[in-house]
């Protein structure tokens, strides 16, 4: 299962991918590809400043 990279939704159609500062994206749609590729993860960016490089998934 996969999600959304902007929106955090579950991703149903997997055509709305894009590579962003090295890194596979996925998107639900169209529209939060676009959003992304202009505002990228800038609020996201914030918290990662927060969490340990060590962290695993
Ligand atoms: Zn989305």
């Amino acid at each position: 299962m996969e999600y959304c990279d902007y929106c955090r939704l579950e991703v149903k159609v997997a055509g709305f991918k894009m590579d962003y500062m090295g890194s596979k994206k996925i998107f639900c749609c169209e529209g939060c590809k676009a959003i992304y590729k202009l505002f990228g993860d800038a609020p996201v960016v914030k918290n990662k400043e927060h969490v340990p490089s060590s962290v695993s998934h």
